[in-house]
């Protein structure tokens, strides 16, 4: 038996094939779980049906995650279909490509806004709508976030402050639902190429770097985020909540 046998799993971030919102999804339906898809734009719903009907999945639901109105549409669809959620997968992120290069005395008021409300904030706005679905079930909501929130990366700039408050309000999450037994974690990954990698300026250099220094030497894929991705939403982890779980090659050990 699968480890996500009979679990109902609603997944925010696939927009291709190289996401690793999609490792994941592939994960948790090897292991018996039941998917639900969200995506925002026209362009990636292309991308993203056919991928889901691969995993027998027919609920592909629109959702920016900057409405409101969207987010709570989303989580009625997937309660009216299933009736509850077990799991609830963040892996959402953006700022304007300009702010991810170049000296972070740039950042702008109105970039620093956008990449917050679509990196950070969202977190907490998916994570209400979902409560009532989830509350008594032992589930888990997890995000990804990236070590640029915890040290400083060149290019990474806005979006690390973006990851810092992702962090902590893994934490915040983690204490106010708790109650409820909803578990809320992030995997914290090393450099992977995807396409919201590509837009991180000097992406080549910190994946080089890692590779030359990480105790693995090596950096991590797609299927090994998943792999802790499993664990960390599957009965295995029932005594974790509020963690940030490096899948990193061990690069964060390292002082120098
Ligand atoms: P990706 O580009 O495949 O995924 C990012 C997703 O965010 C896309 O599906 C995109 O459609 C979605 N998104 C952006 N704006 C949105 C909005 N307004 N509403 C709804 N969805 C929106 O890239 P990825 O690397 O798989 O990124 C997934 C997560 O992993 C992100 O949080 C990213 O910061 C994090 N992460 C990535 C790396 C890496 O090196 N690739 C490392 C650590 C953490």
């Amino acid at each position: 038996m699968g480890l996500l046998e009979g679990k109902k799993a609603f997944i925010f971030g696939v927009a291709n094939d190289k996401s690793i919102a999609w490792a994941i999804a592939q994960a948790f339906h090897r292991e018996g779980a039941e998917l639900a898809f969200s995506y925002a734009g026209e362009s990636v719903a292309k991308r993203l049906i056919p991928l889901a009907e691969s995993l027998g999945s027919k609920l592909v639901i629109p959702c920016d995650v900057r409405s409101d109105e969207e987010i709570a549409q989303a989580f009625r669809t997937v309660g009216d279909v299933w009736g509850g959620l077990d799991i609830l997968v963040h892996s959402v992120a953006f700022a304007n490509k300009d702010e991810l290069k170049g000296s972070f005395l740039n950042t702008t008021r109105d970039g620093f806004n956008l990449a917050l409300d679509i990196s950070a904030y969202s977190l907490i706005a998916l994570s209400r709508e979902a409560a009532p679905l989830m509350i008594g079930r032992d589930g888990g909501i997890l995000t990804l976030t990236y070590y640029g929130g915890q040290k400083v990366f060149p290019s990474y700039n806005i979006m690390g402050v973006a990851k810092a408050a992702l962090e902590m309000s893994v934490r915040y999450l983690a204490e106010a639902m708790g109650g409820d037994r909803i578990r809320v974690n992030a995997i914290s990954a090393g450099p992977i190429r995807t396409l919201a990698a590509a837009g991180v300026g000097g992406f080549g250099q910190i994946a080089g770097h890692v590779a030359d220094r990480a105790p693995l030497r090596r950096n991590v894929c797609q299927d090994e985020v998943a792999g802790a991705a499993v664990y960390l939403s599957s009965h295995l982890a029932s005594g974790v909540t509020g963690e940030v779980h490096f899948v990193d090659s061990g690069y964060n050990i390292i002082g120098l």
